[in-house]
């Protein structure tokens, strides 16, 4: 059967990741077809629509979205997959790859998943001038006056609803269920009691539905000195939107690169993938970018898509491309980042050669 992929290939460099992993997934064979939404300054030139109706259309009839990465130009298309398509967890793998340049002394072993909220927290977009929250005479717990007496500044506001914190961690959950039956919750619950303190507060309620899954907790920060010093003890790792977004940008320079974090937000109705990593815009139109998370992203999406055998042997013709350099004693074959000399498109036509 005949899966469709909406392709939203982004700015900056993400392009150059994602045209090469489409070209990839085509030679697989297995009934993949790509469209592409007008998005962007394009559709806009179109249009007169950044987002145009048609676009949004694609989007729905397709089978899944893949989505390199925004710097804002097609950014109305990641809020729709987002906030729109109600995305609620972002999977963010953290395995290594033997083979890659991680700093760690011994990183083989570590395979672990950040489950990051992604549609609510600091993330709700609610911000303004102090002199706003005047009416509501809001008085900090630990400044014990009324925080608009603070002096000029800005405000952001912290909203985690049961709802959304309820389906996110089930989702961590039932992740871990299907792994090694650990969840580990990171919040600051000591300090925001009220809010990240609910956070785990409700985590705790849904862990009793889970007594098969080891549970527990940290305090975010001890959270990432434990991610750093003994990343293997963790199996699946669920978090509020901003820490998540943070630790698994840290999480991909524990592996070796933000090159190698993939990532997939899933929904209840709809899934969308794209690499963990931002635009490069540093890098961009030298084909040097490291495709590797785009692919891995684009392993997670076959998964998705039920072709476990195909997402599988991508991932393994990726972790042969690394092993070869292992093996080799050099680099080279690998992109900048890890400390090679090849291209995109070299790195990618290894990648094809392995599958
Ligand atoms: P965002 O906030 O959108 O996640 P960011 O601020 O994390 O973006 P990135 O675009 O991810 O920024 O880039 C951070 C640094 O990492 C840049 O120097 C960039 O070149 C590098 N980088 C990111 N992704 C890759 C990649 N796939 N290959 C090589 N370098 C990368």
């Amino acid at each position: 059967m005949i899966k469709t992929i909406a392709v939203i290939e982004g700015d900056d460099a993400a392009p150059e990741a994602v045209r090469p992993t489409i070209e990839l997934l085509g030679k697989l064979n297995i009934g993949l077809e790509f469209v592409y939404p007008a998005v962007g300054e394009a559709a806009e030139r179109e249009t007169g629509s950044a987002f145009p109706e048609a676009s949004r259309q694609i989007i729905d009839d397709a089978d899944t979205t893949f989505f390199g990465s925004t710097s804002g130009n097609t950014g109305n298309s990641l809020r729709y997959l987002r906030w729109g398509k109600q995305t609620y967890a972002n999977v963010r793998p953290c395995l290594h790859l033997p083979g890659c340049a991680s700093p760690l002394k011994d990183p083989d072993g570590i395979d672990f998943v950040i489950v990051r909220e992604n549609l609510e927290d600091l993330y709700v977009g609610c911000e303004g001038p102090i002199g706003d929250l005047a009416p509501l005479r809001l008085v900090g717990r630990t400044v014990r006056r009324p925080v608009h007496e603070l002096g000029e500044g800005k405000y952001a506001i912290k909203i985690i609803t049961r709802e959304a914190t309820e389906r996110v961690v089930r989702f961590a959950f039932g992740l871990a269920a299907k792994r090694r039956n650990h969840l580990t919750c990171a919040t600051k619950h000591n300090m925001l009691r009220g809010s990240d303190g609910f956070f785990l507060e409700v985590a705790r309620e849904v862990a009793a539905e889970y007594p098969d899954v080891e549970f527990d907790a940290f305090i975010v920060d001890d959270f990432a000195c434990r991610m750093i010093r003994e990343p293997k003890r963790f199996d699946v790792v669920v978090m509020p939107n901003l820490y998540g977004d943070i630790l698994s940008d840290a999480a991909g320079g524990l592996l070796g690169s933000l090159g190698l974090a993939a990532s997939g937000c899933f929904g209840d109705d709809y899934a969308y993938f794209e690499p963990a990593h931002g635009t490069a815009p540093d890098i961009a139109g030298r084909n040097i970018i490291n495709p590797t998370a785009t692919l891995l992203s684009a392993s997670m999406m076959l998964d998705h898509l039920g072709f476990a055998r195909e997402a599988l042997r991508l991932r393994d013709a990726l972790l042969r491309v690394y092993a070869a350099a292992r093996d080799a004693g050099t680099p080279d074959t690998l992109t900048p980042d890890q400390g090679g000399n090849a291209t995109t498109t070299e790195f990618c036509a290894a990648v094809t050669a392995a599958l």
